[in-house]
């Protein structure tokens, strides 16, 4: 018997008197917050208990690999489903690793405290077992439907056996008991039904059958239950007596390697769902079976969010790596590239050898084989996503998107070929999405160009003056409103011939011959005032000049040469020591009123003119999002100039 303070720290010290010990105090309120919330579907309670199972067995069989003299047969390793309908007991059994007190103590007294995650871990970087848990969340589960729950438990080469006992968040006890054999015994006593929740109903044979085909069936060790069933009378012909035999529940077949037409939509997102941790079902299933110089069987799925950590440093890609049914990698990262670090699964072949180290496997001819299918089988499965559901291809690109952009830049766009059909963007006249092949595919006749323009959001692109002349021309207009979209369309040049011009780019040639030469006279008549407002912004422009792009704005910015004003934005936003500066051309629209202003003052107050091209300057910085450097000058300009 152990005993403890109702205190966070456990105390270890052991008495003769029975104490029942709190939760760990955080643990309490989880556990109130699990029963209640955690969990929609009260029936995931035996998935997760089976799955405990599972992994006990798994550890036993891990551990009997490398410890030879316990004497262990892998076949000999089951679980089993006890119906006690008389006590409304479940009980689920296994003769797998089993807990010490100390064990249990840690591992159900603690809530969120996995030691499955822990073992894992440790045992990183060998053929650790396929183990599930990973929350430590699972077990408590079962208070969802149990009003009291005991695990009797005896650990692999100890002779004691302990029984955890809880009715719910006030507290456990832990006891001595007796156990014949190694393994583990959980009891779920199930709750009185009421007039809205019925629990009777999970000591039924058909509903833990359903559920254990659901959830559980591809699990590698049997589960086990007696079954009634209906025999012929020994000796007799034609008497029927009802026998319970022991039969398997589950099919044990890993469903990769079920065929496609036996297997449900359910099954397959109870599966990803299950082993990878997600509360959404995945938004693509790629399930294949590849007979040939190398064969494979593989089971991917594209997921519809991130993950929490996607975006991490430590997020580490990869898919589950099989050899016969046997794990040999938990992330086999060599199987994906990082483009499609997102991607989710398992491959089982059996012509990997199942001796091969880490090392030998980054070499291995067969998994550069098996990955450079898989690549094609993603790539491919994510432009269908894109021509057939568009929705959700949204939703995908909206959740890594940024992935394949990054893809597209990354290694001076060494990968770009590969990528580029994944790209979407918005575009001005869909008022939606749209891949860059469906823009040029609508391209207008007289349309050069893809064109595109950066800024922060939709709406605030939309209003740049820039865009106004290229929307005249009744051309459509990419908006890139994600920092790393001009990257990768820089990156890509251009795409199936047709160049990207950014619409902000001073160099944007959307004029006849006839209004080039009209603009070209217009400039050089008025060579020096322009100088002369050059000079006046000191050196913040590489030049000023009058255009006919603008139709209602007077002025903007527009940049010349690689960088632009939104890449300039980013770059310096970024924690190196690396600044840019885009070289910036401020255009004024020559019909608009100010021209005459300007010109009139070159002739009459050359001061006033100075000002005033501080004041254009400003305000096409401020539409273009970027601040203004001297804020208390211009305001004082201003303030000056309006109440004269
Ligand atoms: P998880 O399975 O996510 O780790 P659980 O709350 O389901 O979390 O279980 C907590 C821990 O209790 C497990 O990590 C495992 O160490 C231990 N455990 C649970 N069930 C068993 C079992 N049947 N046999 C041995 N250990 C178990």
């Amino acid at each position: 018997m152990t005993s403890a303070n109702f205190s966070i720290t456990l105390n270890t010290e052991k008495s003769d008197i029975m104490r029942k010990k709190e939760f760990k105090s955080s643990s309490k309120k989880l556990l109130d917050m699990m029963i209640n919330s955690i969990y929609t579907n009260r029936e995931i309670f035996l998935r997760e208990l089976l799955s405990n199972a599972s992994d006990a067995l798994d550890k036993l069989n891990y551990v009997s690999l490398s410890d030879g003299s316990l004497d262990i047969n892998r076949d000999s390793l089951e679980i089993n489903i006890i119906r006690d309908e008389k006590n409304r007991v479940l009980t689920i059994s296994d003769n797998g690793i089993g807990m010490n007190e100390e064990e249990l103590e840690h591992n159900l007294g603690t809530i969120a405290e996995s030691d499955s995650l822990n073992f894992k871990e440790a045992n990183k970087d060998q053929k650790s077992a396929e183990i599930i848990g990973q929350f430590g969340v699972g077990f408590y589960s079962a208070f969802m439907v149990a009003k009291k729950i005991e695990v009797l438990s005896r650990k692999y080469n100890e002779e004691n056996a302990y029984l955890w006992s809880s009715e719910g968040p006030d507290g456990y006890t832990i006891t001595k008991a007796e156990k014949d054999s190694i393994g583990t015994e959980v009891r779920v006593y199930l709750r009185d039904d009421t007039e809205e929740d019925n629990y009777s109903h999970y000591l039924e044979e058909h509903t833990i059958r359903n559920l254990v085909v659901k959830y559980s069936d591809y699990l590698r060790y049997p589960i086990m239950m007696e079954i009634e069933n209906s025999k012929l009378k020994e000796g007799s012909k034609d008497e029927y007596e009802t026998v319970l035999e022991k039969t398997v529940l589950n099919s044990m077949t890993p469903l990769w390697k079920k065929d496609k037409k036996d297997i449900s939509e359910d099954e397959y997102d109870n599966f990803y769902r299950d082993k990878f941790m997600d509360y959404e079902k995945p938004l693509r299933v790629i399930h294949s079976s590849v007979e040939g110089t190398v064969s494979y069987k593989s089971l991917l799925f594209i997921p519809g969010h991130a993950p929490f950590d996607y975006y991490y440093k430590d997020y580490k890609k990869g898919l589950e790596l099989y050899s016969n049914g046997v794990l040999i990698m938990d992330k086999c990262e060599e199987l994906l590239p990082d483009y499609y670090s997102f991607v989710k699964g398992v491959v089982d072949s059996s012509d990997l050898s199942l001796n091969i180290s880490r090392e030998m496997l980054q070499n291995d001819r067969h998994l550069l084989t098996i990955a450079k299918t898989i690549e094609t089988k993603i790539h491919n499965e994510l432009v269908d996503m894109l021509k057939n559901n568009f929705e959700d291809y949204k939703k995908f690109f909206e959740a890594f998107g940024s992935q394949i952009k990054y893809g597209v830049y990354n290694m001076y766009g060494a990968d770009k070929d590969k990528l580029k059909d994944l790209l979407i963007f918005y575009s001005s006249k869909k008022k939606d999405f749209i891949s860059l092949e469906d823009y040029v595919n609508n391209l207008d006749e007289k349309q050069e160009n893809i064109y595109y323009a950066s800024g922060e959001t939709v709406d605030k692109i939309d209003m740049l003056p820039q865009v106004e002349q290229v929307k005249a021309k009744n051309y459509d207009i990419l908006y890139l409103t994600d920092y790393l979209d001009e990257f990768a369309i820089s990156i890509l040049g251009d795409f199936n011939g047709k160049k990207f011009a950014n619409v902000s780019d001073s160099d944007l040639d959307l004029d006849t011959e006839e209004e080039k030469q009209e603009i070209k006279k217009i400039n050089d008549d008025n060579k020096d005032m322009l100088s002369y407002l050059k000079d006046a912004l000191n050196g913040d422009v590489v030049d000023v000049r009058f255009t006919n792009k603008l139709t209602n704005h007077p002025v903007c910015l527009t940049s010349e040469g690689e960088v632009s004003m939104q890449m300039q934005k980013v770059i310096n936003a970024m924690p190196t020591d690396e600044q840019v500066k885009a070289k910036m051309v401020l255009e004024i629209n020559e019909k608009h009123p100010i021209t005459e202003t300007l010109k009139e003052l070159y002739n009459t107050d050359k001061d006033k003119l100075k000002d005033y091209a501080k004041v254009l300057y400003s305000t096409s910085r401020l539409i273009e999002g970027l601040t203004v450097d001297n804020p208390t000058e211009i305001s004082n300009i201003i303030c000056n100039l309006i109440s004269k």
